[in-house]
C-alpha cells in the first residue's frame, strides 16, 4: 500500500503514520525527518535547508523530491510506504504520479487530517519525542505511562524540535495554508482525496484511518 497523509503542521500525520506503519508493515517516510537528520550531519543538503526549516518556509521543490526519489528505490519501501509531510506544494504533487509512473507504482490512497487551525500551536509547542525510539508524545495530550520514561524503549532522554516555538508556528500554518493546501484540491481533481476528523482523539482518529484503509 502507498499512502499520502495530508494535513497542516500538528494534526497528527507522525503520530499516526508510526501506529499504520506498525499495523501494515509499511514505511514511514517523513521529508522532515530526513530533512533534520541531513541538518544534523552538517551535509551540504542539510546545510541548504537549515535556516529555511528555522524560519519555517518550504525548502525547494528539487531538494525534497530528490530526497524521496532516493528513498522510495530502497529495498524496505518495497512492502509499500507512507508519505508524512510529502507532497507539500502542487509541483511536489506533480512530481510524485511522474516519479511513481516511472517506477511502475501508483497510491493507493490519499487521506487529509481535517483539524483546526487554533489547536494546532497548542499541540505544536507541547510536542516532544523520545530521543531513542523516535516514539511521539504531548505535554497534555499523549503523556507517557510513567513521566521521564519513554512507554515504547524505556529511555529517559526527550527531545524537542527547535521550531516548534509559537512564532515559527504561524509561520509554518500560513505556508501550510498557501502552498500546501492548494494540494487537497489536486488530489480531489483525481476523485482520490479521502478525509478523516484529525480533532478526534489519537486513537479515534487511527479508527477511522483503518476504517478507510481496510
Ligand atoms: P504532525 O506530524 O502532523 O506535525 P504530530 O503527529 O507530531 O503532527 O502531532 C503533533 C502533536 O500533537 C504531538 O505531540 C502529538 O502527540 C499530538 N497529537 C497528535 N494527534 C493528536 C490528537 N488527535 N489529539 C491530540 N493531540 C494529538
Ligand atoms: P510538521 O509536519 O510539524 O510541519 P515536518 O517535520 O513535516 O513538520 O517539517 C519540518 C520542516 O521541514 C518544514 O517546516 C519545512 O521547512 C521542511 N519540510 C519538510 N517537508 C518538506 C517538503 N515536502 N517540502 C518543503 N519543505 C519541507
Ligand atoms: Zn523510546
Amino acid at each position: 500500500m502507498k499512502l499520502v497523509l495530508l494535513g497542516p503542521p500538528g494534526a497528527g500525520k507522525g503520530t499516526q503514520a508510526k501506529r499504520l506503519q506498525d499495523k501494515y508493515g509499511l514505511v514511514q517516510l517523513s521529508t522532515g525527518d530526513m530533512l533534520r537528520a541531513e541538518v544534523a550531519s552538517g551535509s551540504d543538503l542539510g546545510k541548504e535547508a537549515k535556516s529555511v526549516m528555522e524560519s519555517g518556509g518550504l525548502v525547494s521543490d528539487e531538494l525534497v523530491i530528490g530526497i524521496i526519489s532516493d528513498r522510495v528505490d530502497q529495498d524496505d519501501c518495497k512492502g509499500g510506504f507512507i508519505l508524512d509531510g510529502f507532497p507539500r506544494t502542487v509541483p511536489q504533487a506533480e512530481a510524485l504520479d511522474t516519479m511513481l509512473d516511472d517506477k511502475d507504482m501508483n497510491l493507493d490512497n490519499v487521506v487529509e487530517l481535517k483539524v483546526n487551525d487554533d489547536a494546532m500551536v497548542e499541540r505544536i509547542c507541547g510536542r516532544f519525542t523520545c530521543a531513542d525510539c523516535g516514539k511521539g508524545y504531548h505535554d497534555k495530550f499523549e503523556k507517557p505511562a510513567k513521566e521521564g520514561v519513554c512507554d515504547k524503549c524505556g529511555g529517559t532522554e526527550f527531545s524537542r524540535r527547535a521550531d516548534d516555538n509559537e512564532e515559527t508556528v504561524r509561520s509554518r500554518l500560513e505556508s501550510y495554508h498557501k502552498q500546501t493546501a492548494p494540494i487537497s484540491n489536486y488530489y480531489a481533481a483525481k476523485g482520490m482525496l479521502k478525509g478523516v476528523d484529525g480533532m478526534a482523539d489519537i486513537d479515534d482518529v487511527t479508527g477511522q484511518l483503518t476504517a478507510i484503509l481496510g
